[in-house]
C-alpha cells in the first residue's frame, strides 16, 4: 500500500504486525556532467514502487525522503544537503511515530552512498529505543550486487556515482533527463593498494568532474535489465521481512 495515497483510517486498519514499512531515502546532489541532481531519488523511487506493487498487501511504502547527507558533493554545487548527524536524527524521528503506532517491521531502502552511516546509526538507535521490532535497511545496489556486477561491461562492477549502473537506469527510466553528449568516464584516482580503505574525501578532491566510474558503458537496455534484477532480488527479501518471526523484546 502507498502511504501518501492512503487515508489515516486505512493506515490504522492495517495489520501492524504483518506489514513491512518500506522507507526509501535518497538525495538531491550533483551527478557529474550528464545526470540530473535528483537521480538518486528517481532511482530509489523506481525500485521501491516496483517492490510495493509486487507485495502491495504486505507493505506500506513511505514517500521518498529525498534530503540526504551530501556535504561531500558541495564542491560541484547543485547540491542540497543535511549534515550526517542531522540526517541520523531525522530518520529516527521519521520512523518513530510509526513504531509508537504499533508497526513492527521496518526497512530503509537507501539510494545514496552518503546516507550509509547515518541510516545505520539511526537503525541502531531505533532498535535501542523500540526493541522487539525489526529494524533493517540497505542500499538497493548492495542487495543486488551479483546481478549488477554481471551486467556491467566497464571495468567497475559496483555502483560508483553517475556511473555505468546509475546512468543505465536513468537512460531506461528518464532518458529525457540524461545529457548524452556530456557523458564522460571518471576513473578512480585512488591508488590500488588503498582501494579498501574508508577515505573521507569530498568529491572535489577525489574525482575529476564529479562521477565515480564509467558511464560511457551505459545503455537504456542494460538499465531495463538492471532494474528488473534489482526488483527481483529485493522483492523476496521484503517478503521475508514481512513474514519473519520477531524476537520478543
Ligand atoms: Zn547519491
Amino acid at each position: 500500500m502507498i502511504f501518501a495515497d492512503s487515508t489515516a483510517a486505512a493506515i490504522r486498519a492495517l495489520d501492524r504486525n504483518q506489514t513491512l514499512i518500506i522507507a526509501p531515502i535518497a538525495a538531491c546532489e550533483q551527478h557529474a556532467l550528464h545526470l540530473p541532481v535528483f537521480t538518486d531519488s528517481i532511482l530509489v523511487a523506481a525500485v521501491a514502487e516496483r517492490v510495493e506493487r509486487a507485495l502491495a498487501d504486505r507493505t506500506l511504502l513511505l514517500p521518498v525522503f529525498w534530503l540526504g547527507a551530501s556535504e561531500h558533493h558541495l564542491p560541484f554545487g547543485g547540491t542540497l544537503t543535511v549534515k550526517v548527524e542531522t540526517l541520523q536524527t531525522i530518520l529516527v524521528e521519521l520512523l518513530s511515530p510509526l513504531a509508537r503506532e504499533g508497526f513492527s517491521r521496518f526497512c530503509i531502502l537507501n539510494g545514496h552512498g552518503g546516507n550509509d552511516d547515518p541510516f545505520h546509526v539511526a537503525l541502531r538507535r531505533l532498535d535501542a529505543e523500540y526493541p522487539g521490532k525489526l529494524w533493517t535497511g540497505s542500499s538497493y545496489w548492495n542487495l543486488a550486487k551479483e546481478p549488477l556486477a554481471a551486467l556491467c561491461d566497464g571495468p567497475r562492477k559496483t555502483v560508483g556515482h553517475a556511473c555505468e549502473i546509475e546512468t543505465s537506469l536513468m537512460l531506461y527510466l528518464r532518458p529525457e533527463l540524461v545529457d548524452r553528449a556530456a557523458i564522460a568516464d571518471d576513473p578512480s584516482t585512488t591508488p590500488a593498494q588503498l582501494a579498501d580503505l574508508f577515505w573521507a574525501r569530498d568529491f572535489g578532491r577525489s574525482t575529476d568532474h564529479g562521477a565515480v566510474g564509467y558511464p560511457g558503458f551505459a545503455s537504456a537496455e542494460k538499465g531495463r535489465k538492471m532494474l528488473a534484477a534489482i526488483v527481483d532480488r529485493i522483492t523476496p527479501i521484503a517478503r521475508e521481512l514481512a513474514d519473519l518471526k520477531l524476537d520478543p523484546a
